[in-house]
């Protein structure tokens, strides 16, 4: 692989291109966190490069075809048509309930190499994929023409399954690019999901010709700015995501929300009422929900970040009920009740792992919003790179 083919190819990785040749150094701050990018350096490990950081975590460049997945099992959460795509593999952000280090850390070895070599938790490394909108057009096309060109496939796209789509002004250039090639190359729908307001500034960039082929979801389990600080770092303010999700409405593009993880409540209608309150419902094209799940250790870093943050009486309330099967299912049942009394059953989408027992009280509840999801998915069976087989496996989770 040559150096200039290594790098990303959104407006700032160019800029860091012509950087690496001149050898100087090139620095991007952005609203949310800081992309500060530098001269690419080998780091041992193969197809691996390493350039600056990003929210001051090292930034690590990977080679990988893994950008477009057809078979995702996000479908069976109904978030899209089993495709998803991801320019990356580690989250510019830091969330601790983050399920992705779970579900693909031990899948994927050059994560492991990368952790190894810099002597780095995954939490601590953000890992994207060099060329990443460069991939997306080349799974779209077939000897330079359009692979899925058929007007009536109309299928939904979701990102991403593994990192943030607008965590940086450099990472909006990159979704952006990736979207472009997408409603260029196809007649598929896309739907993003983010923690960052920077969103606003993936939809202002899409040309407005698609604008009706994008759906924006704005991601958060409370309302509340200073409880989601607490065990979410480096994430745009709730305030400001709320306040984002409500531009996109007054502006006219399609939106949905996402009010996830959500912790346990002392009051859950008092809970529903305060999602209701914030968001716009009637403006939204659906709600999906879903309580804290465990990913991990998780649920462990989840609490322990709640009570360093003096937010003592949600870590024991979580603690307590993580430790009590019945309890967390009644309060999953409870979160589900409150909110299926003030978002219609077409617009909920509350995502709930069953198991044998508790499969028949949520399958009842399928109209009222209920999605039922299993316990143990199987691992589908994707062909191709190693990569590809451990996103799919991140899929069905
Ligand atoms: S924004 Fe999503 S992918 Fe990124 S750390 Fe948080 S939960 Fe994980």
């Amino acid at each position: 692989m040559s150096k200039s083919k290594s790098i990303n190819t959104s407006k700032t990785e160019t800029v860091a291109a012509v950087a690496a040749t001149k050898t100087t150094e090139v620095t991007k701050p952005s609203p949310i966190g800081e992309t500060v990018v530098t001269p690419m350096q080998e780091l041992g490990v193969a197809g691996v490069k390493e350039s600056g950081n990003i929210n001051s975590k090292p930034r690590f460049i990977v080679e990988s075809g893994a950008v477009i997945n057809s078979k995702s099992g996000f479908m069976k959460k109904l978030l899209c048509d089993g495709l998803t795509f991801t320019a990356g593999h580690a989250c510019a952000f830091s969330c601790k309930f983050c399920y992705v280090e779970a579900m693909i850390f031990k899948k994927i070895k050059r994560l492991q190499a990368i952790s190894k070599e810099r002597n780095l938790k995954f939490e601590e490394m953000c890992v994207e994929i060099g060329d990443a909108p460069a991939k997306a057009r080349k799974y779209l096309t077939r000897n330079g023409k359009p692979r899925f060109d058929d007007v009536n496939d109309n299928r939904v796209i979701f990102a991403s399954p593994l990192v943030d789509v607008a965590a940086t002004m450099s990472q909006v250039n990159t979704t952006v690019e990736i979207c472009t090639a997408i409603l260029e190359l196809t007649h598929w729908q896309i739907r993003l999901l983010s923690k960052s307001p920077l969103l606003v500034e993936v939809a202002k960039r899409i040309p407005v010709q698609y604008k009706n082929r994008v759906i924006y979801g704005l991601s958060t389990g409370t309302m509340d700015s200073d409880l989601a600080k607490a065990f979410e770092i480096g994430t745009g303010l709730v305030s400001k995501r709320l306040a984002a999700l409500k531009w996109l409405q007054e502006n006219g593009y399609r939106t949905y929300a996402m009010v996830c993880p959500i912790l346990p409540q002392t009051d859950y209608d008092a809970f529903a009422q305060s999602v209701v309150k914030q968001i716009d419902i009637g403006k939204c094209e659906h709600v999906w929900a879903e309580i804290m799940n465990v990913r991990g250790d998780s649920l462990t870093a989840t609490v322990q970040a709640l009570r360093d943050a003096g937010r003592v009486d949600e870590a024991d309330l979580l603690k307590k009920i993580a430790n009590d099967k019945s309890a967390w299912e009644q309060s999953a049942r409870q979160t589900f009740e409150a909110l299926a009394q003030v978002i219609p059953g077409d617009k909920l989408r509350f995502l709930q792992y069953v198991n044998a027992k508790s499969q028949a009280w949520w399958t009842a509840r399928k109209e009222q919003g209920a999605i039922v999801l299993a316990k143990k998915p199987r691992k589908s069976k994707v062909a191709g790179k190693a990569d590809n087989k451990a996103l799919a496996v991140v899929a069905e989770s």
